[in-house]
């Protein structure tokens, strides 16, 4: 069978491209090297309670939000059932040392307000931040409904990072603090991060945050239904380990490391830049473009610490205690001490900032057990001189796991006894998982200087998309999706799709 179209990797940016290909009529197959799709975002159960791995909570889910009209582009926004995190208090930021305890409220109004009142003699730069991140988005492309497609905007918005509107807003000291601690969400710093692929990612969570009913996995479940309602055709456990070209050079096809081949007019390559390169003959690409792609910088490593705790009630942490409380839908993000960079990775364990993900009860497997996700940023170079024997890699996982749980135990005592940790994920596991050959956690950066690879390559009929070309995370991966089918059909015409099934629908 000859295809229209073929697509490397079947995570969220990949099964986006397919299902909008199928959309333009193409027939079009995935390939994924690993046993099944979207293993990134598909959750795990261990000991019959579910964890999420690369997906723990979305801005924008909210009914016309702009992660929900993205999911009702792809068909799959009905087969999803959106659980909200905690409307007072879904981020809570502690500070231990300097007393700091902050909560983001959902919604533009109520942040504003919890913001304004904590800090009084800022009220002027709240507004005025709260009020450049909606404007930003405002021009992002395929953000808004409305928003129309301009290349030109998009190179303008990414001239200005998150650190120089701080510093034109005069915004400073705890509420600086505040608001750069979702710079983890995509794992770049303030001082780099361009202040338009910031505001694209706050702007969705001080919106509204939640999960799907079933976590990550009910995401994985519902795009490979629509992959078959669409007649996209796929297939896991192929490794694409060549692109096949014709005499004259252009795309002919995808060779596996199972041996098999397929064939195709054009192809989307969803991985990782570096990864692609590896897939293409030298010949293709100029060495300026291969050079350019392999020094794209990557975002911050991690080591990441699977918990499971019994459900607990009544916490005073970050709101009144109430017996009905739960941590459950709520996230927290301990400090490193007050003076020391916020993102330090080369800190110790004790000290580094610490993200606490509660599943929310969208995630529950288990009636009476949480599943917990700490994520602690780490520095994403691979030191020379790191190899290990299994021996002694199982053995620092076990420790690294331990003084996590300490850590937690300490902070959060309401936990008590009942604190186990079920697996760690070292920077070593994310090398394997996203295919990047520093460990980093949202692979390629996007970083004010750096010119991240556009859709269109200059092989004909070969195009890239995948959070390293547009923007991060599950909003980022589709939306990278929308840009590569755009530059193949025609933006008019994505953009045609998106009124008819966005708002007309
Ligand atoms: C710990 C963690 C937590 C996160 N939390 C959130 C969150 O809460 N919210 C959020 O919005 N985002 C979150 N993200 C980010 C989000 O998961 C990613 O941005 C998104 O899933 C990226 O999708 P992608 O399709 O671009 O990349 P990938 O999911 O990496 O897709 C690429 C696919 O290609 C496959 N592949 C690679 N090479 C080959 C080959 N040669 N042949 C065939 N297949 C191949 C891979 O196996 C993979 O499935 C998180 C990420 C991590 C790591």
């Amino acid at each position: 069978m000859k295809y229209d179209y073929l697509v490397i990797g079947a995570g969220v940016s990949g099964i986006s491209s397919a299902l909008l290909l199928a959309r333009f009529g193409f027939r079009v197959a995935l390939l994924e090297q690993a046993s099944g799709p979207a293993p990134l975002i598909d959750g795990f159960v261990r000991n019959g309670v579910y964890f999420e791995a690369g997906f723990h909570y979305a801005g924008g889910l909210e009914s016309g939000g702009v992660l929900d009209r993205s999911l009702s582009l792809l068909g799959v926004a009905e087969d999803l059932h959106r659980v909200a995190f905690d409307e007072l208090a879904y981020d809570t930021i502690i500070q231990p040392e300097s007393g700091l305890n902050f909560s983001f409220p959902q919604g533009y109004d109520a942040l504003s307000l919890a913001l304004q009142k904590r800090f009084p003699e800022q009220r002027n730069p709240i507004t005025k931040y709260l009020g450049r991140v909606q404007e930003v988005t405002q021009n992002l492309p395929y953000y808004h409904p409305q928003a129309a497609f301009s290349p030109l905007s998009l190179a303008a918005l990414h001239e200005q990072s998150l650190e120089q509107v701080f510093a034109e807003l005069a915004i400073s000291g705890e509420l600086r603090t505040l608001l750069q601690v979702h710079c983890l969400l995509y794992g770049t710093k303030p001082s780099e991060v361009p202040f338009a692929i910031h505001a694209g990612v706050v702007d969705g969570y001080y919106r509204s945050a939640s999960t799907f009913k079933g976590g990550g996995r009910a995401l994985v479940k519902a795009l490979v239904a629509a992959c078959e309602r669409s007649g996209v055709d796929l297939f896991c456990r192929h490794q694409v380990s060549e692109v096949e070209l014709t005499a004259a050079g252009a795309f002919a096809g995808l060779a596996c490391a199972n041996g098999e081949r397929l064939q195709a007019v054009n192809c989307v390559s969803t991985i990782h830049p570096k990864a692609m390169l590896a897939l293409v003959p030298d010949s293709v690409f100029r060495p300026v473009y291969r050079r350019r792609l392999n020094a794209l910088a990557e975002t911050a490593s991690a080591e990441i610490v699977f918990l499971r705790c019994e459900r607990q009630r009544g916490s005073a942490l970050g709101g009144e205690a109430s017996d009905s409380y739960d941590f459950a839908g709520r996230n927290f993000f301990f400090l490193p001490s007050p003076g020391t960079d916020l993102f330090a990775p080369d800190l110790p364990l004790c000290e580094r900032l610490l993200y606490l993900n509660f599943a929310s009860s969208g995630g529950f497997t288990g009636a009476h057990e949480c599943g917990i996700t700490a994520i602690l940023p780490a520095a994403s170079e691979v030191a020379a001189g790191e190899a290990q024997s299994r021996f002694a890699y199982a053995e620092g996982k076990v420790q690294i796991g331990e003084q996590v749980r300490e850590r937690i135990s300490g902070l959060l005592p309401e936990l008590g006894a009942g604190l186990k940790v079920e697996c760690v994920a070292t920077k070593k596991t994310l090398q394997r998982i996203n295919l990047s050959p520093t460990g980093s956690l949202y692979g390629v950066k996007h970083m004010v200087g750096q010119f991240n690879p556009a859709a269109k390559t200059r092989l004909e009929n070969f195009f890239l998309a995948g959070q390293a070309t547009t923007a991060p995370g599950l909003l980022g991966a589709i939306t990278s999706a929308l840009m590569a089918v755009g530059e193949i059909v025609g933006h008019d015409k994505v953009e045609a799709l998106r009124r008819e099934v966005v708002c007309d629908g």
